[in-house]
């Protein structure tokens, strides 16, 4: 089979399936997806770059691996894309910022190492809002991603390209990161699952860091299966991340294959009030209906601190990536000013020429928040806070299993219905944030249409570094439903 269009709706595992029959090899398979970037990017704009030759190379060393019988596991031959603040040896990563216009890639990030050793064909930069600050990728130096289910609408962000790449299919599998919701809220808004993991399970070496306390990189597919099978391959133990966590990966995958019984699923009283769309809440409703059916337990429980975790986040985030975002300062890695004088001018005017509003914005309010006379009543006050919101979480699964809330509270937004107040930008990740205060693993599954067309997310949140039940729940709704496998017309 070599017709593009009957490859490229293929879902990861799928076309796995189909390198290891024979039907297709990796090199029809990553062309077909080049002809689908060209065919329909410049509607969709989810790529900053990509490297034709060098994805072809990748595409042509599967195969041969394949025909020699050393095919290394079922990723080997598959494309994975990367947001463009993902390292990978030699490529471009800007983080959607003109200060790293020209900057290159000296190495590889631990998840691209194990993608590569995987076989994965590893290529193609994404679009984000600038160093993964934003919502919507409007913020984007580079121009913003369009909705591939409306092109008049936000994909999300900040990982709005790794969502609508998928969406539009032009790439089966691609990898984002998220920091208070840019992995789960574009992944609601294109329609396609995405999961943070828990903090720790997966390296984040080689990730342009925004907020060090907070981000995790993880999956973008169109089913749960995939992204357990791209989140068992990235995850694990990393001498170079000490973040990490030192503990062996389930075989995620594998895990999906049992019968899991009903469990407890818990509904936060606070997240079910008002600021929620109609009609996503009637998706939500239909998938509790779903779960009900089946025989889950439906418990409602309290978050009582839900309407804290937005201004704790916009403290510690923001604090953090002013301290992450001193290192470009015209000296390292950046673009430097071409209208300094001395020396103060080379940071000042590098950083006041190459950083965007919201960059900017970020890097004095957390500067403000951590100097000194502010620091206890903002960010030390803002950590407390932030281990009352993680109790209030482990009080809640004392009582269930997994919770489950919608993931964004509105479908996809117009461009610029939010782009001039930053506070209602802000408050879109309003069911997200709490999960990375926490440090918990969330996934967001697509759970119906708005009437308009318009993708809706659920999302599930689990217990620390139990990703693999988290999985199986999502697992059960999606292999029944698979909303995720419906395609918007290009
Ligand atoms: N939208 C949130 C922010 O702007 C979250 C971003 C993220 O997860 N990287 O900070």
């Amino acid at each position: 089979m070599s017709d593009h269009s009957e490859i490229f709706s293929l879902t990861g595992l799928e076309i796995s399936q189909g390198l290891a029959e024979g039907k297709f090899s990796s090199e029809e398979v990553t062309q077909a997806f080049i002809s689908r970037i060209k065919e329909v990017d410049e509607k969709v704009h989810a790529f900053l770059s990509y490297d034709e030759d060098d994805m072809l190379e990748q595409a042509k060393s599967s195969d041969n691996r394949r025909s020699t019988g050393q095919a290394i596991g079922p990723l080997d031959g598959v494309p994975v894309c990367l947001k463009d603040v993902i390292s990978a040896k030699g490529q471009p990563l800007t983080a959607a910022s003109k200060i790293l216009e020209n900057y290159r890639s000296p190495y590889d990030a631990t998840v691209t190492v194990k993608l590569k050793q995987a076989g994965a064909v590893v290529g193609g930069r994404l679009n984000l809002d600038e160093f993964a600050m934003g919502s919507s990728t409007e913020n984007s130096a580079y121009g913003p991603t369009r909705n591939p289910w409306d092109l008049e609408r936000v994909p999300g962000g900040s990982s709005g390209g790794s969502s609508a790449a998928v969406a539009a299919r032009e790439t089966p599998l691609t990898l984002g990161s998220d920091t208070g919701g840019s992995i789960r809220q574009p992944a609601s808004l294109c329609g396609v699952v995405g999961m943070k993991p828990t903090y720790g399970r997966v390296s984040r070496y080689g990730l342009a860091a925004f907020a060090s306390s907070l981000d995790q990189i993880g999956p973008f597919s169109q089913t749960v299966e995939d992204a357990a099978l791209l989140l068992e391959t990235i995850s694990g133990h990393d001498p170079l991340d000490s973040t990490s966590y030192p503990a062996s990966v389930p075989g995620y995958l594998n895990a999906l294959k049992g019968k899991l019984e009903p469990c407890k699923l818990g509904l936060p009283k606070e997240f079910f009030g008002e600021g929620m769309d109609d009609e996503v809440r009637k998706a939500i409703d239909q998938a509790i209906a779903w779960y009900k059916e089946q025989g889950y337990e439906m418990v409602e429980i309290s978050l009582p601190t839900t309407d804290l975790s937005v201004p704790v986040y916009y403290v510690i985030a923001t604090a953090e990536a002013s301290s992450n975002l001193a290192r470009y300062d015209g000296i390292r890695y950046t673009k430097r000013s071409e209208h300094s004088e001395n020396a103060i001018d080379v940071y000042a005017k590098s950083r006041g020429e190459g950083f965007g509003e919201e960059v900017k914005r970020r890097c004095i309010l957390g500067a403000y928040g951590l100097s000194s006379g502010y620091y206890d009543a903002y960010y030390l006050r803002a950590q407390k806070t932030r281990t009352l919101i993680r109790n209030d979480f482990e009080k809640a699964f004392q009582k269930v299993d997994a919770i489950l809330t919608p993931t964004s509270p509105t479908p996809a937004f117009k461009f610029g219905e939010k782009s001039e107040d930053p506070i209602s930008m802000y408050l879109s990740d309003i069911y997200t944030i709490s999960t990375n205060l926490a440090g918990l693993p969330g996934i967001s599954v697509p759970c119906g249409f708005s009437e308009n067309g318009l993708p809706i997310g659920m999302q599930l949140i689990g217990q620390a570094f139990e990703e693999e039940k988290l999985l199986a729940i999502a697992h059960a709704y999606d292999r029944e439903l698979q909303y995720g496998c419906k395609q918007p017309n290009l």
